[in-house]
């Protein structure tokens, strides 16, 4: 086909193709490659241009930019988050990014990232679970069964080796919700009525609620030594889900401290409270776990590299398939100062 000349095209992964494509990978295939392509650009992340993320904060939630760079493409996504949507019929969480060539500064890629930011968190959580669970980890306890839940499970399982899966929300609705969609996925999966119940004999204890508050989802007193907490849903000003005493026993493990000093759980200590970066475990630079008693804690906030890591994903996976179409999005005249004309020409 001949492309009218203003036209320089940018593939577009709509939500429908999005689910095709993991299909076709596969679900858990797709959570170990973007494992695969998260860990390998946390081993790059001294070249990346950091930033925290941009939040735009209102009564009810938080709309936010996540921009990063390694130089030659450039990437960002737009997400919000809402806990009060559930209520209205909405998603909590709902994302699109774009990944752009920082030589010509076009736009390469612009993606759905609702579907994404949940394959691409879960992916990010089993491959630190990787580094830091205990060897052999193979329960889970998992607080907060909402949109996220069965994507941080399928992650564990396809990553970490999980057999079980123990289930609790607040709303049994949300749980039996839950264990519909995990019973035909080779786990064994429990639901409790009680957060106790769901972390007896669990060696990862992820918890992945949505309230805008300083909420205390586990207690000093229900961490027993020797566990990896996987801690997802405390990623703002305000809002947290861990007793402040279980980040005192803990090691603190982050992504970017600038940002999570101010979102993670971590908000509730003084500036100065010492953390582990991910980047550096991964390389080796410093220790992640040290032995059977010790308490890690992914204090998980999401931050851009992840989500770049996402999209150079799916730039390279949508190349030569049917999963993407073109979109005219950039006016790109034959001659590049005659954009006027190009105007004028497109009223005949
Ligand atoms: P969701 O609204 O679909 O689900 C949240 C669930 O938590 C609901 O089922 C709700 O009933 C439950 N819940 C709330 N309070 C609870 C409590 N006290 N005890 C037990 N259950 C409780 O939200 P989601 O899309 O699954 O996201 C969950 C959280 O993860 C959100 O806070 C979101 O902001 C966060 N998140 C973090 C990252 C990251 O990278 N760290 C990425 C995506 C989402």
């Amino acid at each position: 086909m001949t492309l009218p000349s203003h036209k320089a095209l940018v593939p577009f992964v709509s939500v429908d193709n999005m689910m095709r494509l993991v299909h076709d990978i596969g679900i858990e295939a797709m959570l170990r490659d973007l494992a695969e392509y998260i860990e390998a650009d946390f081993k790059r992340w001294e070249l990346f241009d950091k930033t925290p993320r941009v939040a735009s904060h209102s009564e009810v939630g938080v709309i936010e930019l996540m921009p990063t760079s390694d130089g030659e493409a450039y990437g960002f996504k737009y997400v919000n988050g809402h806990p009060k949507n559930t209520s209205e019929g909405l998603q909590t969480v709902t994302a699109f990014g774009l990944l752009a060539d920082v030589y010509t500064g076009y736009p390469v890629l612009l993606t759905e990232m609702t579907m994404l930011t949940a394959l691409r968190t879960a992916a990010t959580s089993a491959m630190v679970a990787k580094h830091l669970a205990p060897k052999g980890s193979d329960t889970m306890a998992m607080i907060g069964n909402g949109a996220q839940s069965e994507f941080q499970t399928l992650a564990m399982k396809a990553i970490c080796g999980l057999k079980t899966v123990r289930l609790y929300d607040k709303d049994p609705a949300a749980t039996e919700k839950c264990a519909r969609n995990l019973a035909a996925v080779g786990l064994e999966v429990v639901c409790c009525s009680t957060p106790e119940e769901a972390i007896e004999g669990a060696q990862i204890l992820t918890t992945c609620t949505a309230d805008k508050q300083n909420a205390t989802i586990l207690t000093d007193n229900m961490v027993g030594a020797g566990v990896h907490i996987n801690a997802i849903g405390g990623d703002c000003p305000g809002k947290t889900e861990l007793a402040a005493g279980i980040l005192t026993r803990a090691d603190v493990f982050v992504e970017f401290p600038p940002q999570t000093r101010v979102e993670g759980e971590i908000q509730q200590m003084p500036d100065d409270f010492e953390v582990t970066e991910l980047w550096q475990v991964i390389l080796e630079q410093k220790p992640g776990r040290r032995d059977n008693k010790q308490i890690t804690l992914f204090d998980s906030v999401g931050f851009a590299i992840e989500d770049f890591s996402a999209l150079r994903y799916i730039r390279d996976r949508i190349k030569d398939t049917e999963f993407f179409i073109d979109l005219d999005m950039l006016a790109d005249p034959d001659d590049p100062r005659d954009l006027f004309g190009m105007l004028q020409r497109a009223e005949h």
